[in-house]
């Protein structure tokens, strides 16, 4: 099971540390599922407030 980062929705596939926010506080309660690809150009990831380039969970549960 792939955890996601509480802070940014990130999923972490390596580790257990958020390369973003440089914290471990993650959790393997989210669902959903986006792949940004290109930041600058992704409505979802402006309405989500992302900044780098990631796979990211839509909600995170726990
Ligand atoms: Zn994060």
């Amino acid at each position: 099971m792939e955890l996601a980062c509480r802070k940014c929705n990130l999923i972490i596939s390596q580790g257990n540390t958020c390369p973003v926010c440089n914290v471990s506080n993650l959790t393997s309660k989210w669902s959903g599922y986006i792949a940004v690809l290109n930041v600058e150009k992704s409505d979802i990831a402006k309405r989500m407030e992302i900044k780098i380039n990631g796979a990211y969970a839509i909600s995170i549960n726990g």
